[in-house]
């Protein structure tokens, strides 16, 4: 072990160093409760073996402050020292000291000693293994359980989390939020015809396709087996609608062959669009809803289309451009 001593008398210094080294430890000297403190601080120590009464900083100072320390390793403190009362023992161990040696030293007695403190402190070190190990687990337990394991995208546990997130923002900041469910088109037939593990690989395409089309700030869920979430923050429902095509379009543009899509042989997916910037009209699930209503109706109306909840005000209306249906509906 490695030992540091706090020992302001020479001589004393001296018996302790030769009894430490004999003993097969690394022995490190300090000649006040400061120099002790400071090597403390620089260096690891297992033990500390401290004078009490010592000019400048004494040992019950020195051994409160290594308790108080929060070093990821313990280190065991014992005083040697002349203070002999039942008193001086009581005090110096409610300093935090783990061990009480009177002087003169007695090499046999130390040896005993620092084999306790050798346990000891081999059991915290396991222990603080432990905690660390632990942790590292929880964290990547935390992250597992927030990713959906098949696409990588946030799971259902991370979207309710987020959910509650935006909507305290949209009471407190009044923001504005656009939400997006995505779902793919005859996929039950795509599994049915390629297998499972095939329509595995699609979905996770799919969801690259739609993470590397988003923008910074956009969120995607895994909603769902084949449907997909996606938050846009500050958008209204004309910015949805534009976004939602774009996705879309960004997987019609991969081109993935299913036969069992009669209208165009290629992997597809509908959108259905609901915005949400007044907490007091509706719930965020009255808000979901709103975007799977719109997304039945793109299912209803042909597939790989988006619908949106409400007409997008700034849509102009069919007589001067182009339809809502035709910028809505892009079906190849
Ligand atoms: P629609 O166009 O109306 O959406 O039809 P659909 O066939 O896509 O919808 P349906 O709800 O009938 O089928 C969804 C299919 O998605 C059925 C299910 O087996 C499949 N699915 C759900 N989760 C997974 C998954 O993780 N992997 C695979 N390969 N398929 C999945
Ligand atoms: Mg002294
Ligand atoms: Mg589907
Ligand atoms: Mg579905």
């Amino acid at each position: 072990m490695r030992i540091l001593v706090a020992e302001d008398d020479t001589a004393s210094r001296l018996i302790i160093e030769a009894a430490v080294t004999s003993l097969g430890h690394e022995c490190i000297k300090a000649i006040s409760g400061e120099e002790a403190w400071r090597l403390f601080e620089t260096v690891d120590v297992d033990v500390v073996i401290s004078d009490r009464s010592m000019p400048g900083m004494d040992g019950i100072e020195l051994c409160r402050r290594v308790r108080a320390s929060n070093k990821d390793t313990y280190t065991y403190f014992i005083f040697l020292t002349i203070f002999d009362e039942r008193a001086d023992v009581i005090s110096g161990m409610e300093a935090g000291a783990d061990d009480y040696l009177f002087k003169p030293l007695d090499a046999g007695e130390l040896k005993l000693r620092l084999h306790v403190a050798s346990r000891v402190t081999a059991l915290h070190r396991q222990l603080f293994r432990q905690a660390a190990e632990l942790e590292q687990l929880n964290r990547r337990l935390f992250d597992q359980s927030r990713t959906d394991s098949l696409t990588g995208l946030g799971s259902r546990l991370k979207l309710n989390e987020d959910l509650d997130a935006i909507y305290a923002q949209l009471e407190r900041y009044g923001r504005s939020y656009c939400a997006i469910m995505c779902d793919v088109d005859y996929f039950k037939a795509y599994n049915d015809n390629e297998g499972h593990l095939a329509g595995d690989r699609v979905l996770q395409l799919v969801a690259r396709t739609l993470l590397s089309t988003c923008r910074n700030g956009d969120q995607i869920y895994r909603y769902g087996g084949e449907e997909f979430l996606i938050l846009l923050p500050e958008q209204d429902l004309e910015a949805g609608l534009v976004a939602a095509n774009r996705f879309r379009q960004a997987i019609q543009e991969i081109a993935i062959p299913h036969d069992g899509n009669p209208a165009n042989g290629i992997v597809t997916i509908s959108a259905g669009v609901a915005s949400f910037s007044e907490p007091e009209n509706k719930s965020i699930e009255g808000w979901l809803t709103e975007a799977d209503a719109a997304l039945y109706r793109a299912k209803q109306a042909g597939r790989n289309r988006v619908e949106t909840h409400q007409q997008p005000s700034a849509v102009p209306e069919p007589s001067s451009k182009p339809s809502l249906v035709d910028i809505r509906t892009t079906v190849t």
